[in-house]
């Protein structure tokens, strides 16, 4: 055998090795990467998110105003504001209740709660529908408020006091659901629009309403104490929120 032979036969000899290295090297590492791939392959995928949002549950919460130490206007002999609205809120609660709407009232005594407090109670639970009841002995019918502040972006971060600013638009047209039931229950209706806590301080849609009493020309027609005239107003209150909770549902 001359020199050059031995080494044409020496570099193929080198060249069948080198080759049968790169194969098993592909063969480990297909084998090794396999598995990997499997692997991926069987990570569980996650559903969807649902784009349906849970409807939450519909509350309304009455604030029958004053109590305790803070008697309010005194409407009549043994009668005052805070007495009337506490009542009045209570019958309204159970004529809720019958209806199958839950109801928070933020109190069912003569106890003294601040405004603050009272708007608290509400906020934590995120009601559908917020009403505040007053009375008054002057005026006629049933004295209908929405908040004075100017109407907010709902995602804007608000002061305590302005709170009420992001569901202005919420509430003027809750107002407007009541300002329908009350006028189809034949109570005049004056619209109105005011500072006044807890109204400002409330994260749901809000009004007030000052019940007085009927009057015809300066004249009253009709007692605050009138059991029919209180029956007229809350069967409007009733109808007023029953329809609230109907256009409440629709809504996305
Ligand atoms: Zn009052």
């Amino acid at each position: 055998m001359r020199w050059t032979d031995a080494c044409r036969r020496a570099r193929t000899y080198l060249a069948r090795c080198l080759t049968l290295f790169v194969c098993a090297l592909a063969a480990s590492l297909s084998a090794l990467v396999s598995p990997l791939q499997a692997q991926a392959q069987q990570q569980p995928t996650l559903p969807p998110r649902s784009s349906a949002a849970v409807q939450p549950q519909f509350l309304v919460v009455l604030d029958a105003a004053h109590g305790g130490a803070d008697t309010g206007a005194h409407l009549a002999a043994h009668l005052d504001e805070k007495d009337l609205v506490l009542a009045l809120s209570i019958r309204l609660r159970s004529m809720l209740s019958a209806r199958g709407i839950p109801v928070l009232t933020t109190r069912e005594s003569d106890v003294t709660l601040p405004p603050a407090k009272r708007a608290a109670m509400a906020n934590a639970h995120k009601p559908a529908a917020c009403l505040i009841l007053h009375a008054s002995d002057s005026g006629s019918g049933i004295h209908l408020f929405t908040s004075s502040l100017p109407p907010a972006q709902p995602t804007a971060f608000l002061p305590w006091d302005q709170a009420q600013a992001a569901y202005l638009q919420k509430s003027l047209r809750w107002a407007a659901e009541i300002n329908t039931a009350m006028t189809h229950a034949g109570v005049p209706v004056t619209l109105g629009r005011t500072a006044m806590q807890p109204l400002d301080n409330m994260t749901c849609p809000s009004a007030a309403v000052e019940i007085a009493p009927l009057t015809k020309d300066g004249a009253v027609t009709t007692e605050l104490t009138d059991p029919d005239y209180q029956s007229r107003i809350l069967a409007g209150l009733a109808a007023a929120i029953e329809g609230w909770r109907h256009d409440w549902a629709a809504q996305p």
